[in-house]
């Protein structure tokens, strides 16, 4: 299998829950090692590369900025 490409903004759901209860994080840093925000509680983490992949189940798409607009109003 391909290595799986990440870039900055990505939105990766894991396999695993974070302590808050969220599955959903975004790339926020790029390198040998891997730094994802939780989109739930808003804490980082830092995994390697090879963590990641074998971590995520889901990438998740992107928010347009229309939809981003559209949850700041709910
Ligand atoms: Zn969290």
């Amino acid at each position: 299998m391909a290595p799986m490409q990440f870039a900055i903004g990505d939105r990766l759901r894991l396999r695993k829950k974070h302590p808050c209860g969220s599955f959903d994080w975004e790339v926020v840093r790029l390198g040998a090692d891997i730094g994802l925000r939780c989109e739930k509680c808003g804490r980082r983490i830092l995994l390697p590369r090879s963590e990641v992949e074998r971590r995520v189940k889901q990438v998740l798409p992107r928010l347009a900025p229309s939809e981003i607009d559209a949850f700041d109003e709910e």
